[in-house]
């Protein structure tokens, strides 16, 4: 059994504030720590399901070099391989030659969650919202539409209660979560105690991977829109021009294509 885990920092017990999430700032390295230890939780979880093949894909933008680099090395449990500084969702490897099931570890809300801890959607200063045809989503629904584009189904998400709600609505009620806390403001949260979070998550990933996999891959309806809402004006000059996209508002940007991953490399081909 091939497992990925593709992972990110905000949903991470104990991390509650961008000072932990920011490369190179005072708090990032506690922030890492517990980041890392995390991971290993649902690495090992994944290894006692029965899992062959482990690759855990660090999808956290940290900034300058530690942007997708943020675990530490030598802290990384020896049952996978990690995946470092390549660009969201542009590991692709998994996904070709045949993978059983992802596993989202860390996630965030969408931008806009009253009670979802740094909640954002891919830009803090870039987007407002994001849609996939009437689908409002966040950061879980593109890690899921990626995977689901290959067949891969997501089982399990953990983060805080606020993307587990999003998750179940978007991929439905019966998905495996683990909620690591509850927030209390976008900067505050009520939370398990970091070593009780790791025992769940590793629990629930072994569980997600037991036995026959029910849940389905997330693949948005055909044709594909992916819609942006931008937070700004200004913002627009990024999309003037491209191929396949067309202005909508002042503040919205529309990709149209025959599938959803044509759509989302109209707008992020680089990304
Ligand atoms: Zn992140």
């Amino acid at each position: 059994m091939r497992v990925l885990i593709m992972s990110d920092m905000e949903g991470v017990s104990g991390i509650v504030v961008w000072e932990q999430v920011n490369g190179g700032a005072a708090m990032f390295e506690e922030g890492r720590h517990l980041y890392t230890e995390e991971i290993n939780a649902a690495v090992r979880g994944a290894k006692a399901a029965g899992a062959t093949e482990i690759v855990v894909v660090d999808c956290h933008g940290a900034g300058q070099g530690w942007t997708f680099n943020s675990l530490i090395p030598d802290r990384i449990h020896p049952d996978c391989e990690w995946v470092a500084h390549h660009g969201w969702g542009r590991y692709d490897e998994m996904w070709e030659k045949g993978c059983d099931a992802c596993l989202l570890i860390g996630m965030h809300a969408r931008n806009g969650t009253p009670d979802g801890v740094l909640c954002h959607t891919i830009s803090t200063v870039k987007y407002r919202n994001l849609w996939f045809n009437d689908a409002l989503v966040g950061e879980t629904g593109v890690n899921a539409a990626l995977n689901g584009h290959y067949g891969v189904p997501v089982v399990l998400v953990t983060g805080d209660e606020a993307v587990c709600r999003e998750a179940k609505t978007l991929l439905g009620d019966s998905l495996p979560t683990v909620a690591v806390k509850r927030g209390l403001s976008r900067y505050s949260a009520r939370q398990l105690p970091p070593i009780r979070a790791r025992e769940r998550i590793e629990a629930a990933a072994k569980s997600a991977l037991t036995g026959r996999i029910a849940t389905q891959p997330y693949v948005p309806e055909k044709p594909t829109t992916i819609r942006i809402e931008l937070d700004s004006v200004d913002k627009l000059a990024d999309f003037k021009g491209r191929q396949g996209i067309e202005i909508t508002g002042p503040l919205a940007v529309e990709s149209r294509a025959k599938d959803w991953l044509t759509a989302w490399n109209q707008f992020w081909p680089y990304a």
